[in-house]
């Protein structure tokens, strides 16, 4: 007898461990490493995942295996490396690093291919049985013959309904063996009815050149994964870049992985992969959070069966199952959309570099304003740096004016929506017939209602944020809280004193709208933000109504800021520059400057060149200076001068512990604790902050509490801190969240 199998598995339940099973001999060679499986756990059975086959296990009392679930192994050893690699990285347990490695859908076995009942000739018929069959059933000959007729197995129901004849007549032929049925898949492709035209190749500028061979030689030399940071200003052609890379990747017998952010996800980014792919078009999935449960399950065995070879997707397609990974490009790589909020809190850049790593293949990071951690690890070597510095067909730079606030206040004697410079270049752009974007990132009408007379603010009773006043339709005149949703009715009077003296205070994109329509009343206004694009088709027809001229000005918050292309803008006004430079975040300047840069390059993409307002209150800020010249590496020099004055990333990794409760008491205790324990555990080469209300003290009803840990060994640090954590025994009230290299701070 041979020695019989053991598997370790991964169990889709929150039990932080690995259990070894035995596999019956039947079973045997269906099963490996990836393999999904029904398992007895407890008293019940449960669906896992194997991560290991062995010959033999130390476990005492080992059950067998139920069952295997669906045919081939659905992870590569290579992606459950990477998620081990997440697990120690970022701090959490593996069952959770499995739920993003297999989507929900895919993991669960009830959700499978959408089947459908095809039709096809069955047994011959002579002539003589078609004309008796014929007097007694016409319609069923009539069916028949058109079924005899078809080339290719055919849909029943869309036979039927070609034919308007019924399903009793087509089960009698089936009951006759002249017709056959059967079920087979139908994919649903969320792009299927959509037309996509052809493009070829651009010509590429010199820099362009350059950058494209540098990609095509790291895929030449597939011993070693190479790392290239593509730094090109806003309009330099980046994205036809990556298609001619993509292209060079498949030529070699390579697939690729392009991560956008998922804002930036837009039709626009999705037509040009399709169209310049339309020769191999179903090569093309496209992965967001917008698919369905069943066109997410169609478009991910498509990418695991091989039939895909190119993937674009937002965050979580970084784990998207393609084989023989030749390039992975990870576009804006600057944005802070690539982290994910929720445990596990990975941040998809770096886990493309290490997956990239781990695959040896190319990552390509591409951006404006790359992240000062990206720029750093170029200026160290780590990265190769490849620069774009002109835009294509030699278009100019945006101008940038800064306003300064303070004067027009001392003017206006309230706060400054449009300035008179911003309001006169409005008014000759819409003269020209040419069109202006107006960035606030702000929603809402008013950010704040206040009492006058006794200056209490209308806050949420759940979380310690003022509530904003919303005219919109939606909420009917209501304060609203952004951030728990809590609504309610605007008082008559103050609750707190009484007295009739409520004001308004603070604007949101909903008062800039007004405001530029009352001063420019013949313009076509529109506004896009959370709020006004609720309907699913909403962003697409407004995106349509600008790029086609029915729109004069499009007011916006970042949905606007990024990526989007129109020819025939000419002006960008940032309303506030100053609403991300005051958060208490040492990214704030780094945000404010990648903002800027990144607004302003929505100008000047045509054939006439661009000018940016920049309204602010701090002209003199360097983040406001430094955009305003094009001047990246002096920015870059100086903010990163600051970050190791203040021991922050990218000179240290840092850790934020959040402790929260719904009991403030047991909440900052908790945290106390924590603190004290992490002192007596932790190191001299770790930098251990003070148990502190965390900005944001109160959120969705919890009272908040941060520690911030700070050094260079990071799995050491998360380790130390993770063992920490779980020997303490928190109330059962309180929640400890561990976020590794964090980018939400309040
Ligand atoms: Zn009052
Ligand atoms: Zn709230």
């Amino acid at each position: 007898m041979t020695n019989p199998s053991y598997v370790r598995v991964i169990i889709d339940r929150a039990i932080h461990r690995e259990l070894d099973y035995a596999v019956p001999e039947g079973l045997m060679n269906r099963v490996g490493v990836g393999s999904r499986v029904r398992v007895p756990f407890r008293e019940k059975s449960a669906l896992a995942t194997v991560v290991a086959v062995t010959e033999q296990s130390e476990a005492k009392g080992i059950r067998l295996i139920e069952a295997v679930v669906g045919e081939a192994p659905i992870l590569s050893e290579q992606l459950l490396e990477l998620g081990r690699w997440i697990c120690a990285y970022y701090c959490c347990p593996i069952e959770t690093v499995m739920r993003s490695l297999l989507p929900q859908v895919i993991r669960r076995a009830e959700v499978g291919w959408k089947k459908q009942l095809f039709v096809q000739p069955g047994r011959k018929i002579d002539n003589n049985e078609l004309e008796k069959l014929r007097k007694r059933a016409p319609r069923q000959v009539e069916l028949l013959e058109t079924i005899l007729r078809l080339e290719a197995p055919t849909r029943a129901s869309q036979l039927l309904r070609q034919t308007s004849l019924d399903n009793q007549t087509l089960r009698a032929l089936v009951k006759r063996g002249l017709v056959e049925l059967r079920e087979d898949a139908v994919i649903r492709d969320p792009h299927a009815n959509e037309q996509f035209i052809a493009t070829s190749n651009l010509i590429l500028n010199q820099e362009q050149t350059h950058a494209l061979k540098e990609i095509t030689h790291a895929l030449d030399s597939p011993e070693k994964s190479r790392r290239i940071l593509l730094h090109g200003v806003t309009g330099s052609g980046k994205t036809e870049i990556y298609l001619q890379a993509i292209r060079a990747a498949l030529d070699r017998g390579r697939t690729a992985i392009v991560l956008v952010p998922e804002i930036s996800l837009t039709p626009q980014t999705v037509e040009r992969f399709k169209g310049r792919f339309a020769d191999v078009q179903d090569a093309v999935a496209v992965l967001h959070s917008h698919l369905s449960e069943g066109e997410r399950h169609d478009e991910w065995h498509k990418i695991h069966s091989g039939r895909a070879r190119i993937v674009i997707g937002a965050r979580s397609a970084v784990f998207a199952p393609l084989k023989n990974l030749g390039l992975i490009i990870v576009d804006e790589e600057h944005e802070t959309t690539y982290k994910q909020e929720e445990s596990p809190r990975y941040h998809a850049r770096d886990v493309a570099i290490v997956r990239a790593k781990i695959e040896k293949c190319v990552a390509v990071l591409g951006s404006a304003t790359p992240s000062l951690e990206s720029y750093h690890n170029a200026a160290i070597g780590k990265y190769q740096l490849v620069t774009l510095t002109q835009r294509i067909d030699e278009k100019q730079m945006p101008l940038m004016r800064v306003v300064d606030l303070r004067q027009e206040r001392r003017k206006e004697k309230s706060a400054t929506i449009l300035s008179e410079k911003l309001r006169a270049a409005i008014a000759d752009r819409l003269e020209k017939r040419e069109q202006t974007i107006l960035f606030l990132n702000r929603r809402g009408f008013s950010t704040s209602l206040l009492c006058s007379n006794c200056g209490e603010a209308r806050n949420c009773p759940n979380c310690s944020v003022a509530l904003t006043f919303h005219r919109h339709p939606a909420v009917a005149g209501r304060l609203s809280c952004h951030l728990c949703g809590h609504t309610a009715a605007v008082p008559k009077k103050c609750p707190a004193c009484g007295k009739d003296a409520l004001i308004y205070a603070g604007f949101g994109t909903e008062r800039v709208e007004s405001t530029v329509s009352q001063i420019f009343p013949k313009a076509v206004v529109r506004r896009m933000d959370a709020d006004s694009m609720t309907r699913k088709e909403a962003y697409r027809e407004t995106l349509r109504d600008f790029r086609t001229g029915r729109i004069d000005i499009l007011v916006g918050t970042q949905m606007i800021a990024k990526g989007l292309h129109f020819p025939n803008v000419t002006l960008v006004g940032i309303i506030n520059a100053d609403l991300a430079l005051h958060l208490p975040d040492f990214r704030a300047g780094e945000r404010t400057f990648q903002l800027l840069t990144q607004v302003a390059g929505r100008a000047g993409r045509g054939e006439t060149s661009g000018e940016v307002f920049v309204q602010t209150y701090t002209p003199f800020s360097p983040s406001i200076q430094f955009a305003r010249h094009h001047d990246f590496s002096g920015y870059f020099q100086q903010e990163l001068e600051f970050r190791e004055r203040c021991d922050f990333p990218p000179f240290k990794h840092a850790v934020l512990i959040t402790v929260r409760s719904a009991h403030e008491g047991r909440a900052k205790l908790s945290a106390e604790t924590l603190q004290r324990r992490l002192k007596e555990a932790l190191p001299q080469e770790f930098i251990l902050g003070d148990a502190t209300p965390a900005p944001l003290e109160k959120l969705q009803g919890q009272f908040r509490f941060h520690i911030l840990v700070r050094g260079e060994a990071i799995i050491r640090l998360s380790r130390l801190v993770r063992e920490t954590v779980d020997k303490l025994p928190f109330p059962e009230d309180v929640i400890v969240t561990i976020d590794v290299d964090p980018y939400q701070l309040l």
